[in-house]
């Protein structure tokens, strides 16, 4: 199973000269080649069709007539031939029309490469293109894995940005579908709840380890000023790397908990559901709450989405993000507008319908709602 993830890139002003030189070369090369299959033709109707492997032959010609075409990426070229090659095809088994030129005009330009050497730096910040080198990125979806990668197609749009299409490879394990759907609301006291009144709660990990954090941060600056003072080497002062060690060790342990926890969560959700909503992220509802608290629940729900939604493409599965606005407000059973609520109101009964609300599942039950018109299986 292959998947198209989309993202947008920064090609520095040296990259961006070179990205243009490819479509133009690109472009090139199909607009030769189609006139010499075109002459061809003409000279001689009776003729076969040239393989590809012919076309990839003439190409290597081409290059040797026109040097300049070996400044930019090979597999750009190569991958013209081939589309022309298939355009023919197509055309042959009536499925399109007959190949046309191509126009330098048309502001949007692309091309598609498939070097083996494509890959992503370890957080996705960067990707390695064919005599491009680095260009900054940023992906729709993370976790790509870089053996998985088979080709990238880099566009230029009509607002003059740089986007990347990059086709993977997903392990292809797709899920028994369920018919079922789910809204998941992301809080703090409960780090999920769900449409159908799951509560995963959080593991309050900032808590749990605070003292122990605390205890060796405070001998690690301690140790720190006290190697300092007796001329000692940091590297070599005992003390001080054995601090520094239980402060890493810690905070490990702290990533690593909260990892699996979110592996568990977002296992279990694919595994139930097909189609699974969760609120576009919101930092409002993050008041009054310690900075470590909101930092470790702001960076588990970013890894939770990220995993949901990386899930949710290899095992066949829809995600859906929905913007959360109102969704803590309307009810779900008759929606109508009940207003705004302090965040210690932790249920609530509907004004209109009566019906009584716990205030985060009624939101999930309104991200399931919104999601559910935006579905595509629907
Ligand atoms: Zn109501």
């Amino acid at each position: 199973m292959y998947k198209g993830i989309e993202g947008k890139i920064y090609p520095n002003k040296d990259q961006q000269v070179l990205i243009n030189q490819t479509f133009g070369h690109s472009r090139f090369v199909w607009n030769q080649m189609l006139n010499m299959l075109n002459t061809r033709y003409e000279n001689n109707p009776d003729l076969n069709m040239l393989s590809f492997s012919k076309l990839s032959s003439l190409l290597t010609q081409m290059k040797k007539e026109y040097a300049w075409l070996k400044d930019v990426d090979s597999k750009a070229l190569q991958n013209s031939v081939k589309t022309l090659r298939e355009t023919f095809d197509r055309f042959f088994k009536k499925q399109s029309n007959y190949p046309r030129f191509k126009s330098g005009k048309i502001h949007k330009q692309s091309y598609k490469t498939l070097e083996r050497t494509i890959r992503f730096n370890h957080n996705q910040k960067y990707i390695k293109l064919p005599k491009l080198g680095w260009v900054k990125c940023r992906m729709s979806l993370n976790h790509i894995n870089n053996n998985n990668i088979k080709s990238v197609t880099v566009t230029r749009k009509s607002n003059n940005n740089y986007y990347i299409s990059v086709l993977v490879e997903c392990e292809n394990q797709e899920l028994p579908k369920t018919d079922k759907i789910v809204g998941v609301d992301l809080g703090l006291a409960d780090l999920a709840i769900t449409s159908d009144g799951i509560k995963y709660p959080s593991l309050y990990l900032d808590r749990k380890y605070k003292k122990q954090l605390h205890y060796w941060e405070k001998r690690l600056a301690r140790r720190r000023i006290q190697a300092k003072n007796e001329g000692i080497d940091l590297r070599s002062a005992k003390n001080y790397q054995k601090a520094r060690i239980q402060v890493a060790k810690l905070n490990q342990k702290i990533k690593d908990t909260r990892k699996d926890y979110l592996h568990k969560i977002t296992t279990e959700l694919v595994e139930t559901y097909d189609v699974i909503c969760i609120e576009d992220l919101r930092t409002s509802n993050m008041m009054k709450n310690s900075k470590l608290a909101q930092n470790i629940a702001s960076q588990s729900w970013r890894m939770f989405r990220t995993l949901l939604e990386y899930k949710c493409l290899a095992y066949g599965k829809e995600f859906i993000a929905v913007n959360p606005y109102k969704t803590s407000q309307i009810c779900s059973s008759c929606g109508s507008e009940t207003g705004k609520k302090p965040l210690n109101i932790r249920s609530f009964i509907c004004p209109e319908c009566n019906t009584p609300h716990d205030r985060d599942i009624n939101a999930s039950k309104n991200i399931r709602n919104i999601g559910l018109g935006m579905s595509l299986s629907q």
